[in-house]
């Protein structure tokens, strides 16, 4: 079935009664060519590619709980492609190239919004950063544009450019960012995947992997045995969860992040903004809540949820840049799992089992790749070679000390 303005319209003065559900209930089958576990953005991308650019359809998406009940609903919705990196800027700008065509390709309005992203300047190291980062950008095809304070103050009259405490000196404008509907996502490549023939199976947890002589045959399920030619994982926070499973300990730490949601104030942000100084972003959604987020909370943990340490750590960001928030209600804050790699950079690989494949690594900045993360992760599936865009998200990485480390930072996964 075709969403458009028509069947809208005849549905409206037919009653209603010609729309089915976006995707179906299956049973699970005995045995499926691939079966990909995790039914979050990533996993469901990687299905929707799966069928539709490597002409699979025997295929089913495992997923513990509901479809969009993990990150993939629990995101700021920013999406950008402004990296510095050579492993990392193909790889996120072909995902920003995917967003641009996604609502087309999906049939389905999930409220893509290229409204910019201003990563806002508060010195002069930072400023040199910045022009760098934007050189690479520009150089890997992307789009990256200097503002002066007088352009930034035009676009965001209410930023206090002269006496603040950290005074603003320019700004990083990636005007193709912006922010996507976060659960319209997960339900787009869920509705598509399913009118190609996969299999979607909510409520089936995967607890183990029948593995025998190297080579991974299925998963153990909450609901029984699944016959599988190739398994593909991709569960963020519960990586390495999972994939100890199949006795593999990961380079990858659990750490949860929080968001935050104001009350729906008229529209006052017109793009995404990053507070430089500190670790700040903010962007105002449809509905007129400011969506805000900062650090993670820099412990290891698989709850879903936060403490108040870096509650009072994001309100200070948020103070500092933005002290007019301080008059708005917060509506509703929640958390989610992070996956947290060592160089803060994912995985899209083979392991050493044979038929068992692993995506994840995604720390705090996996919903932007989402496009990229699944059409590469169904290109390695489908051929068994990385796609040219994501050869060095590789495990073995690590052991060859060719890190894809954007800040710096060395393997401390609580600091990416
Ligand atoms: C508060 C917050 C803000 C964020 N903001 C941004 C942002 O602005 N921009 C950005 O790019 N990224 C952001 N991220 C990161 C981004 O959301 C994640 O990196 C990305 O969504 C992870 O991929 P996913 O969607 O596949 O994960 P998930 O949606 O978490 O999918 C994984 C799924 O696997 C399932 N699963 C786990 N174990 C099993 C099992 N054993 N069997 C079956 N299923 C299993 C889970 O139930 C889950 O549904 C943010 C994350 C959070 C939490």
């Amino acid at each position: 079935m075709r969403y458009s303005g028509l069947k809208v319209i005849r549905e409206a003065v037919t009653g209603h009664k010609g729309w089915r559900p976006a995707w179906r209930d299956p049973e699970p089958a005995d045995y499926y060519d691939l079966v990909i576990v995790g039914g979050g953005g990533h996993g469901l991308a990687t299905a929707h590619y799966l069928a539709k650019e490597f002409g699979q359809a025997r295929v089913a998406v495992i997923e513990k709980g509901w479809i969009g009940g993990g990150n993939v609903g629990r995101n700021t919705t920013i999406i950008r492609s402004n990296y510095l990196l050579d492993g990392n800027e193909p790889f996120y700008e072909m995902s920003l190239k995917l967003w641009e065509g996604l609502e087309q390709d999906l049939n389905y309005n999930a409220m893509v919004s290229q409204r910019g992203i201003l990563n806002l300047i508060h010195s002069d190291n930072q400023r040199d950063a910045f022009i760098r980062r934007g050189n690479a950008m520009i150089l890997n095809g992307a789009d990256a544009d200097m503002l002066s304070t007088q352009d930034i103050k035009k676009r965001y009259p209410f930023l206090n450019t002269q006496d603040a405490r950290f005074p603003i000196k320019g700004g990083l404008a990636q005007h193709r960012g912006g922010t996507v509907r976060h659960d319209a996502v997960a339900w787009g490549y869920a509705r598509s995947a399913d009118s190609r023939g996969v299999d979607i199976i909510q409520n089936c947890e995967v607890t183990g992997f029948r593995i025998a002589n190297g080579v991974c045959t299925g998963v153990e399920t909450t609901r029984g045995f699944i016959g599988a030619g190739k398994v593909g994982c991709a569960v963020a926070g519960n990586s390495s969860r999972l994939m100890r499973l199949a006795n593999m300990r990961l380079p990858i730490e659990s750490h949860v992040l929080q968001a935050f949601v104001s009350e729906g104030l008229k529209p006052v942000l017109p793009g995404v903004i990053t507070f430089g100084a500190g670790h700040f972003y903010c962007s105002q959604s449809d509905k007129g809540g400011l969506v805000f987020g900062g650090d993670i909370d820099g412990y290891n943990s698989y709850a879903q949820r936060g403490n108040l340490p870096v509650v009072e750590d994001v309100c200070e960001g948020a103070m500092a840049i933005f002290p007019m928030l301080g008059r708005a209600r917060l509506l509703r804050m929640w958390g989610g799992i992070m996956d947290m790699s060592m160089d803060g950079s994912p995985i899209i690989d083979k392991t050493h089992i044979d038929g068992l494949y692993f995506n994840g690594g995604w720390c705090y900045g996996g919903f932007k790749a989402t496009p990229a993360s699944g059409f590469a992760f169904a290109h390695l599936l489908a051929t068994d070679r990385p796609h040219e865009t994501a050869t060095a998200y590789r495990f073995d990485r690590f052991e060859q000390g060719r890190m894809i480390d954007e800040k710096g930072m060395g393997n401390q996964p609580n600091l990416h």
